[in-house]
């Protein structure tokens, strides 16, 4: 990363003239300016796409397939190998049960997410989502596969990113979301998940996903072992991929839950703080001015995620299961109400999105 060529009070004018960010000027910005400040400059940068107090969530779940996975990543504690016991699929009836479950408690998303399973392929899964669409129509919307397992999927079955995509949606998926993509350097793969796709890959995967005309997102988890540079360099390629396409209709970023992962134990199960979170929700919301959506993650700050509110966010989903976070600590209240509260002590009158009828969110 080239040295700061602006100072503080020249960035923080950057920002007021609706100027575009360096990354070192993010690092500057990082490094140099106070808490209330960050919150300040995202605040702004928030106000060109969202009215003051306005924000909205949904009620969702994720429903982890199978737990076969390939890929070793080191931060994972959810994996089982195929050799190794324990291992399971989720029957389409479990799956069925799942989502009956969340329709009942007034949800309307899942988000679908199980391991690089060998023996699932992807016409297992487009089986598996016709028949969901045959039962719920249009009630349920599925965030059908993370970007990292259409990879997996199209890769098992020798189909390159562009087929694979028609093939998906052809079965009824819309959604191929950001997931998987933890911090977007190669030297951060090549530590943790050498099994997993270069980042090279994952956005030629993204890209291929977009061509075809199916929905995708942005994600990003913070709190391994990265360096701010490196998460400075996440959000810039993002921003250069939505530059390119487009096609990210938001961005969210979470914590890593270390509890039982092979990193976390050599790290010394050390979280970071939300105070951290927050302040890098408001560099990204700074950083990534061509996404109108940053979400803020209940799964894993529970509800100091709210604050991100006052940090850039506009939007966040209240999730009732996510069995990858959950065995690596993550914790989950099914107490939708006292969660929407906190938002409304701070000002914020939160309004549910249904994503099944939702528009892509525009920039003004
Ligand atoms: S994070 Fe995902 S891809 Fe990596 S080991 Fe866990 S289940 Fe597999």
């Amino acid at each position: 990363m080239s040295q700061p060529s602006a100072t503080l009070p020249e960035i923080r004018r950057k920002v007021e003239r609706r100027e575009r960010i360096s990354p070192a000027d993010a690092l500057l910005l990082w490094r140099e300016a106070s808490d209330p400040e960050m919150r300040a400059l995202a605040s702004q940068v928030r106000a060109r796409f969202h009215a003051p107090g306005s924000c909205t969530y949904l009620l969702m779940r994720i429903v982890n397939t199978t737990n076969v996975c390939v890929a070793q990543c080191d931060y994972c504690a959810f994996y089982t190998l195929p050799e190794q016991a324990g291992g399971y699929v989720l029957t389409e009836q479990q799956i069925f049960a799942k989502l009956d479950e969340l329709l009942a408690l007034g949800g309307d998303l899942a988000g679908f997410n199980g391991g690089f399973n060998p023996q699932l392929t992807i016409d297992h899964y487009c089986n598996l989502v016709r028949a969901i669409r045959a039962r719920y129509g249009d009630r349920i919307e599925l965030y059908a596969f993370t970007i990292a397992e259409f990879m997996y999927l199209a890769d098992h079955a020798s189909l390159s990113y562009a087929a694979a995509a028609e093939r998906l949606k052809q079965a009824g998926v819309r959604w191929i979301t950001g997931g998987g993509s933890e911090i977007l350097t190669e030297d951060f793969r090549r530590r943790h998940s050498k099994f997993k796709y270069t980042v090279a890959q994952f956005f030629q995967a993204q890209a291929a996903i977009a061509a075809a005309g199916l929905r995708t997102t942005a994600t990003m988890v913070i709190g391994f072992d990265e360096s701010i540079e490196e998460r400075i360099e996440h959000l810039d390629r993002t921003r250069r991929f939505q530059d390119e396409t487009g096609a990210q209709e938001s961005f969210l970023c979470w914590t890593f839950k270390p509890w039982a992962t092979p990193l976390g134990a050599q790290l010394g199960n050390i979280e970071i703080t939300s105070a951290e979170y927050l302040r890098h929700l408001a560099l990204s919301r700074i950083y990534l001015d061509n996404i109108p959506r940053i979400r803020t993650s209940v799964l894993t700050q529970n509800e100091r995620a709210l604050e991100g509110l006052l940090y850039g966010a506009d939007d966040f989903d209240i999730p009732i299961e996510d069995e990858v976070t959950q065995k690596a600590g993550a914790t989950i209240s099914l107490n939708f109400d006292k969660i929407l509260n906190v938002a409304r002590s701070l000002g914020f009158e939160p309004a549910y999105r249904p994503v099944a009828l939702q528009q892509p969110a525009t920039i003004p």
